[in-house]
């Protein structure tokens, strides 16, 4: 079993000058797939998303389509439209990210609440997985998953603590651990990640984003999701294979990779 970055956005202009070795790099550091997440835009801009996924070298490529809650505010029925067409595509495996950012609020809140029932109504609709962002919203995001019925989900990047983790463990989710649980600060996420039982685990690298550490700082690249499982191993205080294997086997369940 070979390492899974459940999530990244490797379709990215900040990869478009080196894709190919970005690639071969993950590969080499013995990451077999990549979960590759579009919702960077409006709903047009998972076309390039879509385009990586069906990939097989030098790594499996599947990719998701939605849109990011910072870009909720073009959610409107066309963009949908969009979403709907795309998540037909071969070698697209869920809709994501959507959720509630309300940090950063980019989109209004009731724009943010609008476009994600809609986002789970659709998964529903199109029997797929969902991919969730959630930052400072845990409680509303579990309502509105409860409420349209979702199944089949991870909370990606997860930042809450151990109470944050169980509403969303109670409701039979997943959670995905991004390189924020090597950040000095994240004490609480840690205690988290220990409480997370084995078989709900995802990790992740969100890559370009949140480099773990000792690359913090750099842009973020898919081989140091290996990084990301060495520290919740260290973590969890299990031996990293248990980790790699775990992992690996839950995103491959989860996005149903055969
Ligand atoms: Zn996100
Ligand atoms: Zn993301």
């Amino acid at each position: 079993m070979t390492l899974v970055d459940s999530h990244c956005h490797v379709a990215e202009p900040e990869f478009d000058a080196d894709r190919e070795a970005v690639l071969a790099r993950a590969a080499a550091a013995g990451v077999g797939t990549l979960v590759c997440v579009g919702a960077t835009g409006p709903a047009e801009a998972n076309a390039p998303t879509v385009a990586l996924a069906g990939r097989t070298t030098p790594v499996e490529i599947v990719a998701t389509v939605g849109i990011h809650p910072h870009h909720a505010s073009t959610a409107d029925d066309a963009a949908f439209e969009v979403l709907r067409r795309l998540a037909r595509t071969p070698g697209v495996v869920a809709i994501g990210e959507t959720g509630l950012d309300f940090h950063y609020n980019f989109s209004p809140p009731a724009a943010q609440r609008t476009a994600f029932a809609r986002s789970v109504a659709l998964a529903r609709e199109r029997a797929l997985p969902l991919v969730v962002h959630v930052r400072e919203a845990h409680a509303d995001a579990a309502a509105i998953l409860t409420s349209e019925g979702a199944r089949d989900v991870v909370i990606h990047c997860f930042t809450g603590d151990r109470t944050d983790a169980h509403r969303y463990l109670d409701l039979g989710f997943h959670i995905s651990v991004s390189g924020i649980v090597t950040f000095k600060n994240a004490d609480s996420l840690r205690d988290a990640v220990r409480s997370i039982p084995l078989e709900r685990l995802l990790v992740e690298t969100d890559a370009p984003y949140l480099a773990p550490i000792p690359h913090r700082g750099k842009r973020n690249e898919p081989a140091w999701v290996r990084d990301v499982a060495e520290a919740v191993a260290r973590v969890r205080n299990e031996p990293f294979e248990t980790v790699e294997t775990a992992t690996a086997a839950n995103t491959r369940r989860l996005f149903r990779l055969t």
